[in-house]
């Protein structure tokens, strides 16, 4: 999938937004909607989408990034919160050359520990719901 091209409204987490899929819902305001990543590269990878129908951060609406960057954060303090891990990484993808797979602009938040490796992008295998609604009461928790 190029840059460029039409907003599909029919992508997953277009779908999750509007209730037609499940999520292990995290967070949501009229702003963003933080979930687990079903397919998670650490334990805790959660996602922050952005309710702007939009691709990627280059058709993102610049006035909206405030608010929208606001809720990462606010995530990503409650994911520290939550885990305590030693590091947290934030992901971000635009394009399928790049590794984008779900074309709605979103962050990944992922805690990283000592020594624990990485499971690579779309290698993961899926997770059990019951853990990442747990994980994801967690960082509810924390917010
Ligand atoms: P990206 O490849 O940056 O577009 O990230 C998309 C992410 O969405 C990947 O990490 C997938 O594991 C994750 N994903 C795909 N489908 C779902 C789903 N139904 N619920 C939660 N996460 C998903």
């Amino acid at each position: 999938m190029s840059l460029s091209g039409a907003y599909d409204p029919a992508n997953i987490f277009a779908k999750i937004l509007r209730g037609e899929a499940p999520c292990a819902k995290v967070f949501e305001d009229d702003v963003a909607l933080a979930f687990m990543d079903v397919f998670p590269q650490t334990a805790g990878h959660t996602l922050v989408i952005p309710k702007v129908a939009c691709r990627t951060i280059l058709d993102f609406p610049p006035d909206a990034f405030g608010a929208y960057m606001a809720r990462v954060q606010r995530v990503a303090q409650a994911v520290e919160k939550a885990f305590a891990p030693d590091g947290v990484m934030l992901i971000q993808l635009n394009g399928a050359p790049a590794g984008q797979t779900v074309f709605h602009f979103h962050f990944h938040i992922l805690p990283r520990r000592e020594g624990e490796a990485m499971k690579g992008h779309g290698k993961a295998g899926m997770a059990d719901m019951a853990a990442l609604n747990a994980q994801a009461a967690q960082i509810a928790a924390a917010l």
